[in-house]
């Protein structure tokens, strides 16, 4: 009872043991209050109690062993561009190697000569065992607490300076406020879905009675993440689908003179996509619709003639861009079209302002404020554009169809709610067409959106040139560059991509200036080469892009995370360093980048570590250049969490981890719709409802 004063929302440091420095931490771990050290779960439990010696250790065993730690150390492995910390443990029957990769603080939080508990798998290489990245627990916190010999240990994930068992330490004391914990969910879906209850989770989640046990509590909050995640969403598409939206009938005779009139004729998929867009353009709600397609598949056309077709109607349609590059090629397919077919067109960016003279046919330069004016008098019928300017301060006369080209992922379905936000002082609501080359596999869309509207692109134009893929392993790297260097002389240019190295831009930015340094003082040194990171000013990207583009640049060295975007039909090669760190779709993506002009072109695969795992997933790459099905094969290898990426999703790794969980994510939909349908207001429910509340302005980017 002497706890009264606190609650679940109490700040950490009235907590035992939370000072200045522990409080720091648990800060920089997302952890300010006693819900959240509720919350923040164990990846993995380990069982201490199954101690073997070291000389009867077998490869492949998980095991755990008691022994003193007699040297640690770190290295750092600029081969593998990462840091290992290694450490030798003896016991009293022999040694044994201990590693960690890229946790370099466990120098100081493993104390050299004290006698620790690992837990973890044995591995054989190069000829001997090694115990690698084992949890970890000093063996003097057993001996205190005895009653923890034969648990599940909980292993969080830590930081430098904290220790597991300060952790553990902390956790418990928070345990004794969880029965201020509400339940949230309406009884009927714990009973329908033979749930515990979240306070039984969560107690059973960090410190489990039994594996049962565990196994319930880990069902119960992934089912609620999953849940969470679903009400939001259709919640969202609830309301969204409550508004109306413009009539844009179909002019079929307008469209089919388009058709009629381009240099070339439409692959089949492009009709169809065509057709279901102006279906759900003519009903009175919001279309809500995703054009996947590879790059190069041709959306933009298929979303310009949507466009036309609602200025046909006397509405106006917008374009939008991620980048300005992208925008102004964006602009020149729109305006070829519009040219012929008479519609009033524009560009808007922070720095451009263009419009098209239906009179002249020809693309003058216009004052900002003027076209804002024209734009609000509905005179431009098909704004060209940036996300950041359209969403701003542009008045429309009316807005019917909004178009997204490059959506991230799974922003998408989020984003079209964020626009529609944007445009809500007006009585309607536009339509809204996402357009993305990233293929999301069908089982996932499903499974995670279930019904949202896709039209999908799976064939390229005819005549495409297959792009030759190969794997290029170390001892055959000297023949590449020199293929490279012949293409070069003939005209050509390279893209290269540098690995990526975790998620930190300033050593990606590292690798790349040494890959340049090297390409540019060793390889090349005759060559113009450009490199391009995420540390350079937009000015300075676009000044070397424009460079790249007028082929003053041969070569243009990249990191992973900058977006290249811009179309370069001269650039032939695209030359990936450390292949192996990217999942399929991204190397897709890369390669997306060249093979768009005239000219065969080549994407080079470099690994160091040809292991055969990883080449097999490579050789998909080389026998395949379809999007979807490397999408398919990625998430069938990797996992929906390599696939998604946590940040993107909005599911945690918890839940990510169980997104292969069909039935759960039925079931949790299920429950979402059903609970939409009956209460879309969440009247029954307060504190669910509350919760909600939270994600309101959560759009899971
Ligand atoms: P993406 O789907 O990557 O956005 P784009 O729309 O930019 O692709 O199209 C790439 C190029 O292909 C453009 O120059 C476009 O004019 C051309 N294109 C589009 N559809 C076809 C087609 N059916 N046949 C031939 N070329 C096409
Ligand atoms: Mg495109």
């Amino acid at each position: 009872m002497k706890k009264e004063k606190n609650s679940l929302n109490s700040q950490i440091n009235c907590l035992k043991g939370v000072g200045f420095k522990y409080y720091n931490l648990l800060f920089s771990l997302g952890i300010e209050t006693i819900r959240d050290l509720l919350f923040y779960f164990p990846f993995r439990w380990d069982n201490f109690s199954n101690v073997k010696k070291i000389a009867q250790i077998k490869p492949n065993e998980k095991i755990t062993i008691l022994g003193q730690i007699v040297e640690i150390k770190n290295i750092r492995s600029f081969y593998k561009k990462l840091t290992i910390t290694e450490a030798l443990v003896k016991d009293e029957t022999g040694n044994l190697k201990v590693v960690w990769f890229n946790q370099p603080f466990l120098t100081q939080n493993l104390i050299k000569g004290a006698k620790y508990r690992l837990n973890g798998k044995i591995k054989y290489s190069k000829n001997q065992l090694i115990l690698q990245s084992p949890s970890y627990e000093k063996a003097k916190s057993f001996q205190a607490k005895n009653s923890d010999f034969d648990q599940l240990i909980p292993i969080y994930s830590i930081t430098k300076g904290l220790t597991p068992k300060m952790l553990r330490y902390l956790i418990r004391q928070a345990l004794e406020y969880i029965d201020q914990l509400n339940e949230y969910l309406p009884k009927e879906i714990i009973k329908n879905q033979k749930l515990i209850s979240n306070v039984e989770a969560i107690k059973n989640i960090h410190f489990p009675q039994n594996f049962e046990m565990l196994k319930k509590a880990k069902k119960r909050l992934v089912f609620d993440e999953l849940f969470i995640f679903q009400l939001n969403y259709q919640l969202k598409k609830y309301s969204f689908r409550k508004n109306k939206s413009p009539k844009i009938s179909k002019k079929i005779p307008y469209i089919k003179k388009i058709l009629k009139n381009l240099p070339f004729s439409l692959t089949n998929d492009q009709k169809i996509a065509i057709w279901e867009i102006i279906n759900d353009l003519e009903k009175n709600s919001p279309m809500n619709r995703l054009l996947e397609g590879d790059v190069g598949s041709g959306k933009t056309i298929v979303a310009t003639i949507c466009a036309l077709n609602t200025a046909q109607n006397n509405y106006q349609s917008v374009l939008m861009a991620p980048t300005e590059i992208l925008a102004k090629q964006h602009f020149e397919q729109v305006t070829k079209l519009a040219k012929k077919h008479q519609s009033a067109c524009a560009i808007l960016t922070r720095s451009l302002t263009k419009i098209l003279n239906s009179k002249t046919g020809k693309i003058e330069k216009i004052k900002k404020d003027q076209l804002k004016k024209l734009i609000k008098k509905g005179g431009i019928k098909i704004i060209v554009g940036t996300h950041s300017i359209i969403q701003k301060d542009v008045e429309f006369k009316n807005l019917a169809l909004n178009i997204i080209d490059e959506q991230h992922r799974f922003g998408v379905m989020q984003r079209s709610f964020l626009t529609q936000k944007s445009q809500g002082n007006q009585k309607s609501t536009p339509h809204l067409l996402s357009m993305t080359a990233t293929p999301i596999p069908r089982t996932l869309s499903l499974t995670i959106f279930g019904d949202l509207d896709i039209s999908i692109i799976n064939q390229l134009p005819k005549g495409r040139k297959k792009i030759i893929t190969k794997i290029i392993p170390p001892d055959k790297r000297t023949d590449a560059y020199e293929f490279i260097r012949n293409q070069i002389e003939k005209g050509r240019q390279v893209f290269v991509i540098c690995p990526l190295i975790e998620e930190s831009e300033v050593l990606n930015t590292k690798a790349a200036e040494k890959e340049y340094e090297k390409l540019n003082k060793q390889i090349f040194p005759d060559l113009k080469i450009g490199l391009l990171h995420g540390k350079l000013k937009p000015k300075e990207k676009e000044k070397l892009m424009r460079n790249f583009s007028k082929n003053k640049i041969s070569i243009l060295v990249s990191t992973s995370v900058v977006e290249v975007g811009v179309d370069v039909p001269n650039a032939s090669i695209m030359m990936i360093e450390g292949a192996e760190r990217f999942g399929l779709s991204q190397l897709h993506q890369f390669r997306g980048r060249v093979g768009r002009g005239k000219y065969q072109s080549y994407c080079f695969l470099f690994t160091e570590s040809p292991s055969s795992k990883t080449a097999q997933r490579l050789k998909y790459l080389e026998k395949t250049q379809n999007g979807f099905k490397l999408a398919q094969k990625d998430l069938d290898l990797r996992g929906p969490g390599e696939f998604l990426g946590h940040k993107q999703s909005g599911f945690s790794f918890f839940a990510i981890a169980s997104l292969k969980d069909i039935n759960l994510i039925k079931a949790s939909r299920q429950e979402a719709q059903n609970l939409v349908e009956k209460d879309p207001d969440l009247k029954t429910c307060p504190i669910l409802k509350k919760k909600m509340e939270k994600f309101k302005d959560v759009h899971f980017e």
